[in-house]
């Protein structure tokens, strides 16, 4: 479609399917998947404004249930599907974030606490508490990653953490024995710095890349929820090592945040 703008054209899509949507009953928890919240750069699909970011959570606070990651755990281990549906009607929402980047503690933060929603947060351990930089942001102030004291402060006031592995490979394509080492010593880092109960055993796929080796890597750690960049919602049919998110554009209005609660943007997706 050369000159329509490829944004304009699924705004338009997306716009059509959510007035289908209002005719469809949805049941399941919707995970948002955010990773930076920061005006230090032009909006794009992983950087979002701050003031975009806390207009996102007021509505987010006022029209949804924001279900901590333990009540997720919970539902999962139960598959009972009433506690996901309820009765209010309103969507029921996990809020996450990728990597652990220092604006998750400066900027998303004190919005999240002010407002009492609860969150999780991956971290590439290997990046946490160091001056290293994601390849796309070596332009960005140092120290650009989270710092451990940051992370244990959060811990302690409603921010739960998982690993995202040590130095955040494409797992699909390492062998069986590279990928065990960085999964396993992702969580064995988290798990020496934090109480159990703050890392949980969860684990997110760096690209959302992965295969049946990950899968049964991560069964073998007892890990209990995995979460992929798959749109879409999470019904009891959904495997636990393999939950969808909803990715949040920076650029998004408050009009497409409600168009992916409603599910209207999945099917593009998919
Ligand atoms: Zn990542």
């Amino acid at each position: 479609m050369p000159g329509f703008p490829k944004r304009q054209f699924y705004s338009f899509v997306t716009t059509l399917f959510y007035f289908f949507t209002f005719f469809r009953r949805r049941e399941g928890i919707l995970v948002l998947l955010y990773h930076r919240v920061t005006d230090q750069l032009s909006p794009h699909e992983l950087a979002i404004p701050v003031a975009a970011f806390r207009r996102q959570m007021e509505y987010l606070a006022k029209n949804c249930d924001v279900l901590s990651m333990d009540d997720l755990l919970q539902v999962l281990s139960g598959r009972d599907a009433s506690v996901t549906v309820g009765s209010s009607g309103r969507p029921k929402v996990v809020i996450t974030f990728d990597d652990g980047y220092r604006d998750n503690y400066t900027n998303a933060y004190p919005v999240l606490k002010e407002l009492g929603l609860p969150a999780t947060i991956f971290l590439i351990t290997g990046m946490i508490g160091t001056d290293k930089k994601r390849p796309r942001y070596q332009h960005m102030p140092s120290p650009d990653m989270l710092s451990w004291s940051a992370v244990k402060e959060m811990a302690g006031n409603g921010v739960t953490f998982g690993s995202h592995t040590r130095n955040h490979p494409h797992l699909g394509v390492l062998p069986a024995l590279e990928q065990k080492n960085e999964i396993e010593q992702g969580v064995a880092v988290l798990g020496s710095w934090l109480k159990p109960g703050e890392a949980p055993p969860i684990f997110c796929y760096p690209y959302g890349d992965y295969n049946r080796q990950t899968l049964s890597i991560l069964e073998g750690l007892g890990i209990r929820a995995a979460f992929t960049v798959e749109s879409g919602i999470n019904d009891t049919k959904v495997n636990p090592l393999e939950l969808r998110r909803i990715g949040m554009d920076g650029r998004d209005s408050l009009f497409d945040l409600r168009k992916k609660l409603a599910g209207a943007c999945d099917i593009l997706h998919a």
